[in-house]
């Protein structure tokens, strides 16, 4: 048990198990890292670790009654806060308050773990400062993202950080073989090539209906052209009809960008680690279509929507304009040649 369960993330569970073997867990710690590479089950490990009353510090014996309320996630003294509706909001943090004013209950250390922390609203991002600055005692607080830079500056200096790196294929395949039954060799290496290092991202592309999914998208991108508008208006209304959808639709669209970059640039396919190898003839197509400089832009004006997606923006009207946008590229350049 503890943090033997994490698979590898050797570099940020030394460090754990090291500050818990001293005794010396900081009060405030930021575990960052992309999504889906075990930032929060770890930090479930940790509150094990601090908490279980039969291991010696630095480990958990996983069968105490502290452990196993801990691995079910209904033991008093450890917390998880998520976003409700995308939001974490200042009532939930003013609840966080109510229940620091107690001692822990039966175990050592009160642990609360506030999941996706730069989902906190200002407002409750203002009102855990206050108890961050002043922690009371036996409190370990782990604030669990993969969108850093949208934390308050304020929060970040009080937090120790450790970041969580993206899973080799190995490890995801050893991730995958202790939680789904039967997968085909072929679905989960490509899975595992669309996953980037992710488990849920991984796991979300195992499902044959989703490639069928990222197949049809990229198609109907590759042929959207400036002699059709109504294409770009009707994917446009389908991305924004599905508010999940929209962080894939993202995440499908700049790997399928940053793979046609790579391959324009590159000499020899078999040495090069693609999202989207198995959809070779579309990428070759969508990279000889434009310049190195056309992917590029491609890539910034994605970013730049992604950022913007946090600040409730129209969807449907984002993507409206950012297709046209990239359209107008192709419209330029032809008027040029
Ligand atoms: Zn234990």
């Amino acid at each position: 048990m503890s943090f033997k369960e994490v698979i590898g993330q050797q570099q940020a569970v030394t460090q754990l198990a090291a500050m818990a073997r001293s005794e010396n867990v900081p009060a405030a710690l930021l575990l960052t890292g992309m999504e889906g590479v075990g930032k929060c089950f770890t930090a479930f490990q940790l509150a094990q670790v601090v908490n279980c009353c039969q291991a010696p510090p630095g480990d958990a014996c996983g069968v105490c009654p502290d452990c196993r309320q801990i691995a079910r996630r209904v033991h008093p003294d450890v917390l998880l806060i998520e976003a409700e509706k995308n939001q974490i909001k200042i009532d939930q943090i003013r609840e966080l308050h109510h229940y620091l004013g107690f001692a822990p209950l039966s175990g050592r250390f009160k642990v609360i773990i506030i999941n996706d922390a730069h989902l906190l609203n200002a407002a409750a991002a203002n009102a855990l400062l206050k108890t961050l600055e002043e922690p009371p005692g036996q409190i370990i607080f782990m604030l669990v993202t993969h969108r850093q830079q949208v934390l308050l500056p304020t929060i970040l200096s009080r937090c120790i950080s450790l970041s969580f790196k993206p899973l080799s294929h190995d490890a995801l395949r050893q991730i995958l073989a202790s939680r789904e039954e039967d997968i085909e060799v072929k679905s989960m290496d490509r899975a595992i090539a669309l996953g980037g290092g992710s488990v849920s991202k991984t796991q979300y592309f195992l499902d044959e209906n989703r490639l069928a999914w990222r197949d049809d998208f990229l198609a109907r991108i590759c042929a959207l052209s400036a002699e059709n508008f109504e294409d770009i208006f009707a994917l446009a209304d389908e991305i924004s009809k599905d508010a999940e959808n929209v962080e894939v639709v993202h995440y499908v669209l700049g790997t399928f960008v940053r793979d046609a970059l790579i391959l324009a640039n590159s000499s020899d396919v078999n040495d090069l680690v693609l999202f989207h190898a198995d959809q070779l003839e579309l990428l070759r197509k969508f990279a000889a279509d434009r310049t190195p400089e056309e992917l590029v832009f491609w890539l910034e004006e994605l970013n730049r929507l992604q950022s913007r997606l946090l600040f409730n923006i129209n969807i449907k009207l984002a993507w409206e304009a950012l297709l046209m946008k990239l359209v107008a590229l192709q419209i330029k350049r032809d008027n040029v040649i």
